[in-house]
C-alpha cells in the first residue's frame, strides 16, 4: 500500500481534502489525522471491519480499547447509555478539548472498538481538521494514537509516516500538535469519577469543576492484583529505543547528578542524550531544552524521543517535573518510558 500525505491548512482546512479523507473513512478505510493532543489513526467507529484495520496497522493487542471521537454532542446519546448528569457540566467546560470520558456503551458500538468492554471512551476534539473530518464522515471516528504499538505517540505527520509508511493509505498533515501528550481519561461509570490517565486537562481543573475525583491506584504506582479498568494501563508505552533514566530532585542537585551520570556513561562508550528544562553546563551527544514552561515540555517530549532515536542515542537522561498541572501527565508518560528512576541527592 502506498501512503499518501495530504497537507491541510490547520486554520482553514480545505474542504475538498477533508471530504476525500471522509470518503475513505466512510468506505471502511483508515486515515491518520491531527488532533490537539497527538495524531490519531482513525476509522469508522461503528464499522467492526474498519476498526479491525486500525488494530492491524498499529500492531495493537485487541483488548486495548480505542477512543471514539465525535464532533457533535448529540452523538453522545447514540454511543452511550446511563449518562450521568455530571456529563453536562463536563462537556460545557471541557469540550471540545483533551478530555475523554468512559461511559456505558450503547448497542451500536461494536465490541472491537471497546476492546471487548461494555464501556466506551468518548472525546470531542478541538482540532479543526479533526472535527471537520468527523463531521464530513457522518460517523464517529475511533482513533488511537497513530504510532506503531509501543512507540512514542506521533506529534507530527512525519512521525506518523515513520511508523505507518505502507501500512495505511492516507495521512492528513496539519503540522505539529498543540498539546503533545494524549487526552486525560476519566471513568464516569462509578459514583465518583475515576482518573484513568492524566493528560491535557489537569486533575486540578477537574477537581475545580467536579469536586471529588478518585485517582486510579495504578497511577499511584500500585501494580499487583488490581482489576484493570483501563486495559491500556497494563501495556508498556511511549518508549524510545534508547534507555530512559528519569532524574528527580531539586534543580541544582539534578543537574549535578546528570553531569556525573553523563561522565560515567561516556566512559562506558554510551551515546548520551539529555532532556532538561533549563540550560546547564552539560556535555553530551545531544541536548534538548524543553522548557521553561511545562506546556512546552509536553509538546516536545515525544518528538525528542524520536529525534534521539534517530541520532542513535543509547541513554536519555531526563529531568523530572513536579506532578502538578500538566506535569502529572508528563511524569506518567516518562515513568512508563523509563528504564529506571533516580533520586538526585
Ligand atoms: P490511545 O488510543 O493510545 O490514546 O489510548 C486510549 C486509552 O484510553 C486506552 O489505552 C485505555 O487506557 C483508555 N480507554 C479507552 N476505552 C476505554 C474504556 N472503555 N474503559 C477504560 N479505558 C478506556
Ligand atoms: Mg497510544
Amino acid at each position: 500500500m502506498r501512503t499518501k500525505i495530504q497537507r491541510v491548512n490547520p486554520k482553514k482546512p480545505e474542504l475538498t481534502k477533508i471530504r476525500e479523507a471522509a470518503k475513505l473513512i466512510r468506505s471502511g478505510g483508515v486515515v491518520a489525522f491531527p488532533t490537539e493532543t497527538v495524531y490519531g489513526l482513525g476509522a469508522d467507529a461503528l464499522n467492526a471491519r474498519a476498526v479491525k484495520k486500525i488494530f492491524v496497522a498499529k500492531g495493537r493487542p485487541s483488548d486495548n480499547p480505542l477512543i471514539v471521537h465525535i464532533s457533535d454532542e448529540d452523538d453522545l446519546a447514540k454511543l452511550a447509555v446511563d449518562i450521568p448528569n455530571v456529563m453536562k457540566k463536563i462537556s460545557r467546560r471541557f469540550w471540545p478539548g483533551p478530555l475523554t470520558v468512559v461511559l456505558k456503551k450503547s448497542k451500536i458500538v461494536p465490541k472491537i472498538t471497546t476492546g471487548g468492554l461494555d464501556t466506551v471512551a468518548i472525546r470531542m476534539p478541538e482540532n479543526f481538521i479533526a472535527t471537520l473530518l468527523i463531521r464530513e464522515a457522518h460517523t464517529p471516528i475511533a482513533a488511537p494514537s497513530a504510532n506503531y504499538f509501543g512507540r512514542p505517540s506521533p506529534t507530527t505527520a512525519e512521525h506518523v509516516l515513520e511508523d505507518m509508511d505502507g501500512r495505511i493509505g492516507l495521512i492528513l498533515d496539519g503540522g505539529s500538535t498543540k498539546i503533545g501528550i494524549e487526552s486525560t481519561v476519566i471513568d464516569l461509570t462509578a459514583k465518583t469519577p475515576i482518573l484513568l490517565r492524566p493528560g491535557g486537562v489537569s486533575v486540578e481543573q477537574l477537581q475545580k469543576e467536579l469536586g471529588k475525583i478518585k485517582i486510579h491506584p495504578v497511577l499511584r504506582g500500585k501494580k499487583a492484583k488490581i482489576v484493570y479498568r483501563s486495559p491500556g494501563m497494563k501495556y508498556k508505552h511511549y518508549s524510545p529505543d534508547a534507555q530512559v533514566i528519569l532524574v528527580e530532585g531539586s534543580e541544582s542537585k539534578v543537574s549535578q547528578k546528570i553531569i556525573r551520570l553523563t561522565r560515567e556513561l561516556k566512559k562506558q562508550q554510551k551515546r548520551v542524550g539529555i532532556v532538561c528544562i533549563t540550560k546547564a553546563r552539560y556535555n553530551a551527544d545531544a541536548i534538548k531544552i524543553v522548557g521553561p514552561s511545562y506546556q512546552k515540555f509536553a509538546a516536545s517530549l515525544f518528538g525528542v524521543f524520536r529525534e534521539f532515536d534517530s541520532k542513535k542515542i543509547d541513554v536519555i537522561l531526563v529531568q523530572a517535573v513536579p506532578k502538578k498541572g500538566i506535569g502529572l501527565g508528563i511524569m506518567n508518560r516518562l515513568e512508563k518510558a523509563a528504564y529506571k528512576k533516580i533520586k538526585a541527592r
